[in-house]
């Protein structure tokens, strides 16, 4: 006994010590110290479950966490720590994306402050350059990922630019080339001027911008005979494309232009002869109905072009400034020898008109540049072979996509793919495998590097300069990242993996060419599910801008809050593929719910101290009373909820159910009457103190995926301070505890029944104390008629008191009198009945009634005499009478409702 004494007290000491509020900072890092270090982020290959993997959307390694990493993190980090505690074999794979454009223009633009460039530098130093860039910042993501607890496995940590990734590329690269899948080809390419290099479809932002549509009149050559001028009419928004006009086009259909298909027009200012062709791309509704040809500067133009041999005439050159074609406009800026054109068209009488328009003015993603359409060779995948599987895989059921709507955006992407441009004039990234020959011409396209044509043996080659855009190594990445080409343990393991999880604006970047490689290369979808979250806005739901002022810094909100705050509202917020409201509030909100975390199980610790015995198994529990029967019901459902709204992917809802529980059920009702049970008789304070033990642990459990790091601090001290033993702990840590089960047999629909009922009738009473301002330390009579339920309320009695405050509750089965002078109130079939005696002074009360109800007579009184004055009815304006006459309305009321509430209490 006096052993168990000294135990007790040393216990109690070591809370008492414990600090008055969670101190996420102390923490947070050597949690993720210890997670790591024991190994908990490896997979598990002799666990009993299933595999379970992801493959982190890679971060661009110039990156600095914002919130759309933040939540990424966040869902998958609830996925894979949900699955290990599950007893599945879980694997996250971590990693970065070299991001070729960001990255060279991050580092083109320090170079241009030390007032040099990659030119000046030359390709191999640049290079180099870029690396030392790239190691520098390489650890801030990676840092800044596990501060927010991201339990993935840094040991198969991949980088895009790594060698094995790099051996897929050139893999992929010279299969596709092989299979007739990847040609070279002169197209109409999205160029950046700025970024000096291509871009895809993907990579150009369309933005409705008000410009102007110039109608330029062409003169016709005149035939024989014709003694007056005739023109045609042409409208364009880019009227310095005109220079570079090779025809004028009529729809075929259009009877207008039917005489004069063939002619010859002659082009303005270049005096060049251009013909009159009919084809069907011309919509005889726009404009005029005649479209000026430009092949080399508009994608449907090329086209046209195509079909009626046009020559080409480039005049603006990737630099954007017009080229030696343009004529007097040579070496002018586009926009300049936009304005100066049309000025001396206009002199030259040849603009009809000018009028206001709407231009969908493509901008480079990066850059915001204007981008030109410009003619280019580059290399191009052919789409159509690689998108109709993929449409498949959705169609036939072979992959799942949460939320369902956007099965339809991924298909309507792939029916109407266009080939994908993959070559960037860039210097950082993949080197396209391609080697030209000057000796034969020929190309050798090669997974290893040569040093001789294929075709001729000549040592004249040379590597194309250009490099593959960055998705063509993302597009690889759950195979790639496990070791693919080669064909290793991990792949044959963990491959396909189980969930992609991504922002829904990479569908079609990303995600739907993911499918298409997985299908193609290996054969098999590369995931089961792709689950994508929506965009995280401001509290007002506008996008978080740099210019708007109203970005939120994940690292910053983790500093002041903790980690768990953060995670638990970007996790709460959300619900699949909608965008979602950051309310700073909330933040608080859940710091705070951390800290009621830690300070109920400081309460749960120390009103326990002195039980022996651990944290009870939660099926060997024995209820003794209704509330033991209650809360353990509570939590069966609440684990059966949870459970499979995480399998449903409402991770959100699982969050705000953990929550609920935890902060009513648990602190408000059940550690309360906890209060109670702990000064009954041994038996009762046994089962209590094993039930406030064991759901807490339960609970933390279930809200470990979600807050994992003061869910691990307290489960530790929970375990530490009532088992010294370590061998009897059921797991080493709380990340690799069990999940719950629920327990059936707990599930108790009388004792959820009964115990709502006196939950209700505490909460009547409760309210009522307030409305009537009743002291909170005294204690009121309570009266009530329970009916057949009066057993229960015999036995519940000393919880009404001690939760409601009440005097010794006097149980009726029904009363033939309602008791005079109280207050009567209704909780389901309950009456109680609160005697007003008892819960104020009558006497002082009647004394303010009466003060209260001479002001509003004599108010009253004021009003009705206005009334009774004819000049006020007769000449006030009618909207001041009206106003009057509610006021006195008004007033009317309140005199009876005092008088009224007087009788009542005089009884
Ligand atoms: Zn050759």
């Amino acid at each position: 006994m006096l052993e168990q004494q000294k135990t007790t007290e040393a216990i109690e000491q070591t809370i008492a010590s414990l600090p008055k509020a969670y101190e996420p900072q102390a923490v947070e890092a050597k949690w993720y110290r210890f997670w790591e270090e024991n190994g908990y982020f490896k997979p598990q290959p002799n666990a009993k479950g299933p595999t379970f993997v992801i493959s982190m959307p890679p971060p661009n390694v110039t990156g600095a966490l914002h919130l759309g990493h933040a939540i990424t993190a966040t869902t998958e980090d609830i996925l894979i720590r949900y699955h290990r505690m599950k007893g599945d074999d879980t694997l996250w794979v971590p990693g970065e994306d070299h991001a070729g454009i960001a990255t060279q223009t991050v580092v083109e633009r320090q170079l241009a402050k030390e007032g040099t460039d990659r030119h000046k530098l030359g390709r191999e130093k640049f290079l180099e350059r870029v690396w030392q860039w790239v190691y520098q910042y390489k650890h801030r993501i990676q840092d800044q990922h596990r501060r927010l607890g991201a339990s993935c496995d840094w040991s198969r940590e991949r980088f895009t630019l790594d060698e094995g990734l790099s051996k897929a590329v050139r893999e992929v690269f010279v299969r596709l080339y092989e299979e007739g899948l990847i040609y070279r080809g002169e197209r109409i390419i999205n160029w950046c001027p700025q970024c000096m290099s291509a871009l895809s479809d993907l990579e150009v932002n369309h933005v409705d911008t008000p410009g102007t549509l110039t109608y330029v009149r062409y003169p016709l050559k005149p035939i024989e005979g014709e003694t007056e001028t005739k023109y045609i009419s042409v409208a364009t928004t880019r009227p310095e494309t005109i220079l570079g006009d090779t025809a004028v086009a009529v729809n075929p259909k259009d009877p207008r232009y039917e005489d004069i298909v063939g002619r010859m027009a002659i082009l303005p200012v270049m005096k060049r002869e251009i013909p009159i062709v009919a084809d069907d791309a011309v919509d005889a509704s726009f404009g005029t109905g005649a479209v000026k040809v430009t092949p080399a500067h508009d994608p449907t133009d090329f086209e046209i072009g195509m079909r009626h041999n046009l020559p080409r005439v480039q005049v603006i050159g990737f630099d954007g400034k017009m080229t030696d074609e343009a004529g007097p406009y040579a070496g002018q800026d586009r926009f300049e020898a936009r304005k100066n054109l049309v000025a001396e068209l206009q002199q030259l009488g040849n603009i009809s008109k000018i009028e206001d328009y709407m231009v969908p003015l493509g901008r480079c993603q990066r850059s915001d540049t204007i981008v030109e359409p410009l003619i280019s060779k580059q290399w191009f995948v052919k789409m159509t072979p690689l998108a109709t599987p993929a449409l498949g895989a959705v169609k036939y059921g072979q992959m799942k996509i949460v939320p369902e709507r956007f099965n339809k955006v991924y298909m309507d992407w792939l029916e109407n793919i266009h080939d994908w441009c993959i070559s960037r004039q860039l210097w950082w990234g993949h080197r396209i495998p391609v080697w030209y020959c000057a000796t034969c011409g020929e190309m050798t396209v090669s997974r290893e590097d040569v040093i001789a044509c294929a075709h001729c043996g000549s040592a004249a080659i040379h590597q194309d300069e250009d490099v593959l855009d960055t998705w063509f190594s993302s597009w690889l990445w759950p195979f790639s990242t496990l070791g693919w080409p080669d064909v290793t343990p991990d792949l044959l393991r963990y491959y396909p993996t189980s969930v992609l999880e991504t922002g829904y604006d990479i569908i079609f970047f990303w995600v739907a060419r993911m499918v298409m490689s997985g299908i193609h290369f290996l054969g098999v979808v590369p995931f089961e599910t792709i689950y994508l979250h929506g965009l995280v806005r401001d509290a007002k739901g506008e996008k978080m801008s740099k210019s708007k002022n109203n970005v939120i810094d994940p690292l910053e909100v983790m500093d002041q809050y903790g980690t768990d705050a953060l995670r638990f509202t970007l996790a709460t917020s959300s619900t699949p593929g909608n965008d979602s409201k950051l309310v700073p509030e909330r933040i608080i909100g859940n710091r705070n719910f951390a800290n009621k975390i830690w300070n109920a199980s400081r309460f749960v610790l120390m009103a326990t101290a002195e039980i022996s015995g651990g944290v009870p198994a939660i099926a060997s529990l024995k209820p003794h009373t209704l509330a033991d029967r209650w809360i353990l019901d509570k939590l069966a459902r609440l684990t059966k909820n949870v459970t499979r709204l995480i399998d449903d992917f409402q991770l959100g809802e699982a969050g705000r159910q953990s929550n609920e529980f935890f902060w009513s059920d648990y602190c408000d009702w059940y550690l309360e009457i906890a209060k109670v049970q702990m000064q009954g008789d041994e038996s009762v304070r046994q089962t209590t103190a094993g039930i406030l033990r064991s759901v807490l642990d339960q609970t933390l459990r279930l809200l470990h995926p979600f807050m994992p790091f003061v869910t691990e601090e307290v489960w530790h001290y929970l375990y530490e301070l009532t088992e010294p033993e370590q061998s009897k702990w059921p797991a080493s840590a709380l990340i690799i505890a069990s999940w719950p089960q629920s327990n059936e047999k707990a599930l108790n629909a009388e004792a959820e029944q009964q115990f709502s009922l006196l939950q209700e009738v505490i909460t009547r009473i409760r309210d009522a104390r307030n409305q009537m301002n009743v002291e909170p330390s005294r204690h009121i009579p309570v009266i009530m008629a329970v009916g057949h339920e009066i057993a229960i309320f015999e036995a519940q009695a000393p919880l009404i008191e001690f939760l409601a405050r009440t005097e010794k509750p006097q149980l009726h089965l029904q009363l033939a009198q309602k008791p005079e002078q109280a207050m009567s109130l209704l909780a389901g079939p309950i009456e109680i009945y609160l005697p007003l005696a008892g819960m104020l002074d009558i006497g002082k009360e009647l004394e303010r009634l009466d003060k209260e109800l001479a002001a509003a007579q004599q108010e009253q009184t004021r009003l009705q005499g206005k009334f009774s004055n004819e000049n006020f009815v007769a000449r006030a304006k009618p909207e001041v009478v009206e106003k009057e006459r509610e006021r006195l309305t008004a007033q009317e009321e309140r005199v009876s409702k005092l008088i009224a509430r007087r009788a009542e209490l005089q009884g």
